[in-house]
């Protein structure tokens, strides 16, 4: 009685300073079943919408233009003709949130989801691998392809968002949407990845670390595409690792980090790459510190002295979510495990 009235009261102010006052109030009847099977029916009091808005503008975000080619060259002539007018959709996971609360107001989406020759997962001549751009993430994760060619990929998928998300999101979509707190820009980066990007004025390529060039910003032209990722084969004993650290799984990360690391027959590090996400507007590698580890033998004593070191090279941003303290607490952590992850990989190494 006492939550009713309460609600009574709430939806009469609510009507009451309502700008529309065309919202009405409807009693309406529910039932449900239990799982016992037996039968409950209630009344519910609820607020409904004037039907004439609804009907002008029924959709959440703002309203767009929209168009559904079925081909690469036909895609490219819409980004030709309306330049920066039109985006891309992909598997629309980070599009549409951000259409729905006007941070983007594209006026035309250009659907690449009838595009059937943009979703593949290959095999390179030299043992490296190729993803098309709109290949869902969830196939990616479940690829034995990438985890034979790019092991580092198909382990960091599940920290991606949910699989609902990684179902409909593409590989290529969180790479062109450049979120500094994504996974895969990180990733891409730390494998030296290269990126293939197509306009009606021809393709061209473009290394990872050219390509993120500031927060959610890339070196993508308006009416250019990311048609393909190239991941490179790496040499015999290469260890890898990603971690990260977010309060929820599936929540953005609050600072993640991954690491590549070669060793020589002789075991001393040939190459280490270790790369830093959530800690900037891109992804951030680190080169000094990771520098102290190559052509020595990989102790844990070395590892925590480049661990140290790497806040030297980190500016990281302090928010709601974690202190800018925190952060680089979080980053010595992080680098300390994946690159100990990563030297006991490559030193297991036995293909
Ligand atoms: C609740 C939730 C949690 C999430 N958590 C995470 C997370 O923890 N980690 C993470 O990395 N992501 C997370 N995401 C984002 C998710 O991974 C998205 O799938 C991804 O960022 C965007 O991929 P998409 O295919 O959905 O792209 P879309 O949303 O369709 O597009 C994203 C942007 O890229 C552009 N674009 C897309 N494809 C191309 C292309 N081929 N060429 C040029 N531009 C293109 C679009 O125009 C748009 O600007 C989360 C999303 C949600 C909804």
């Amino acid at each position: 009685m006492i939550y009713l009235t309460k609600h009574l009261i709430f939806t009469y102010l609510l009507l009451k300073f309502l700008p529309n006052r065309d919202w009405r109030l409807e009693v309406v009847k529910r039932e449900r079943t239990y799982l016992r099977g037996e039968k409950h029916t209630s009344q519910e009091i609820s607020l409904q919408p004037p039907t004439a808005n609804l009907q002008q503008n029924p959709m959440k975000p703002p309203p767009f233009k929209y168009h559904a080619p079925t081909t690469l060259d036909e895609a490219l002539s819409y980004f030709a003709e309306y330049g920066d007018e039109a985006k891309p959709l992909a598997g629309g996971q980070s599009l549409i949130p951000a259409m729905n609360f006007r941070l983007a107001q594209p006026e035309l989406l250009i659907d690449l989801n009838n595009i059937p020759a943009l979703a593949y997962i290959r095999a390179t001549d030299n043992g490296g691998l190729s993803i098309g751009a709109m290949t869902r993430q969830r196939q990616v994760e479940r690829s034995d392809l990438v985890a034979k060619h790019a092991p580092l990929i198909s382990s960091t998928m599940p920290y991606i968002a949910h699989i609902q998300i990684r179902n409909r999101g593409t590989f290529g979509g969180s790479l062109a949407h450049a979120d500094p707190s994504s996974e895969l820009p990180a990733v891409a980066l730390v494998l030296d990845a290269s990126f293939h990007v197509q306009s009606q004025r021809g393709r061209r390529t473009i290394p990872a670390k050219q390509f993120f060039t500031d927060l959610f910003e890339t070196a993508l032209a308006p009416d250019e595409l990311l048609i393909d990722i190239t991941i490179p084969a790496k040499p015999a004993r290469t260890g890898y690792a990603f971690d990260e650290v977010a309060r929820r799984h599936g929540d953005y990360a609050l600072v993640g980090a991954t690491a590549v690391v070669t060793l020589d027959q002789a075991g001393a590090c040939q190459q280490a790459q270790l790369v830093f996400l959530s800690v900037g507007p891109r992804p951030v590698a680190i080169t000094q510190a990771t520098s102290m580890l190559h052509g020595q033998t990989i102790t844990p004593n070395l590892i925590d002295t480049v661990a140290e070191a790497v806040n030297q090279e980190l500016d990281p941003p302090g928010d709601i979510h974690a202190s800018v303290d925190y952060r680089r607490h979080l980053a010595k952590v992080l680098a300390r495990r994946v690159l100990t992850v990563a030297v006991n990989e490559a030193r297991d190494y036995k293909r």
